[in-house]
């Protein structure tokens, strides 16, 4: 994406979180940007405009790509869910629920787009994938499996679209400043002892916001990244780099 050219951006799962930093990011440089969520988010800006969608489902994904236009520039695959159970207590619904959302989502959306993203010398693809692709936290299965099928349709996205001139990479972030994880630690009685034990696993001394992932999207979606496909690049502070330590052993305990 050239900063003087205008492009389309479609953007899932835009309406909040990292999904909106990140319409917030590409309309900031100059892209006219689609948000496809569920519900309208109702405060977007001029160059941004929603459109409902659902990722799981083939007719609204084919209804989105009959109104965006003849090209698009850059797909964003962001919707995710995410729940916590243990494979005993997990449903069939559950897994597929979360199957649908975080990993065929990308796929469809992509398929979809397929002849905008071809169109005007080709496009890029970015995908969110997740740390949780790489290892996982407890009672995360089907979300840490969804998120590593994510860093492996990356691959084979880049591989068989190269040739149609279109890149694929994921960002795999790691512990982001979300409502989603605003909430939960809201509700900790610990709260405060949660959020310095959370500074402490990063090495860079402290969490993400939606803004971090937000700015390594609009790389990859950049025509600086020309030679850059196929990747999972991690933006986690370095958590994941840093090796957990006993807390007897640890300069951290
Ligand atoms: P949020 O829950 O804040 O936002 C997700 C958005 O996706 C919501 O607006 C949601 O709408 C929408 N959405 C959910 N299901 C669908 C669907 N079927 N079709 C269209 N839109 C849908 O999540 P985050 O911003 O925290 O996360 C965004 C992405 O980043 C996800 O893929 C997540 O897995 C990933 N991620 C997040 C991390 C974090 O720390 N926050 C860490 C690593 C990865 P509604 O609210 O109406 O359901």
């Amino acid at each position: 994406m050239s900063p003087s050219a205008r492009t389309t951006a479609v953007v899932t799962g835009g309406a909040q979180g990292i999904g909106r930093a990140v319409a917030d990011r590409l309309a900031a440089d100059g892209a006219d940007v689609i948000v496809g969520d569920l519900r309208d988010p109702g405060d977007l800006g001029v160059r941004q405009r929603w459109v409902e969608l659902d990722v799981t489902s083939e007719l609204s994904a084919g209804a989105l790509a009959a109104v965006v236009g003849e090209s698009v520039d850059v797909l964003v695959n962001n919707a995710g869910i995410m729940f916590e159970a243990s494979i005993a207590e997990q449903t069939v619904e559950q897994w597929d629920m979360a199957m649908a959302v975080n990993l065929r989502g990308p796929w469809l959306m992509t398929k979809a787009l397929l002849p905008q993203l071809q169109a005007d010398g080709g496009g890029a693809v970015v995908n969110i994938g997740s740390i949780e692709g790489i290892g996982s936290n407890p009672l995360h299965t089907a979300y840490s499996a969804s998120k590593a099928g994510v860093h492996g349709l990356t691959a084979a996205m880049a591989v068989d679209l190269g040739p149609l001139g279109i890149r694929c990479n994921a960002v795999a972030p790691g512990w982001i400043d979300t409502a989603l994880n605003r909430d939960y630690l809201d509700r900790l009685p610990n709260r405060d002892q949660a959020i310095a034990e959370l500074a402490v696993l990063h090495p860079v001394g402290h969490i993400g916001d939606p803004a971090d992932v937000a700015s390594t999207v609009a790389f990859l979606a950049s025509r600086d990244a020309r030679f850059v496909s196929g990747q999972v690049v991690v933006v986690d502070g370095a958590r994941t780099t840093k090796l957990s330590l006993p807390p007897s052993l640890s300069p951290d305990a």
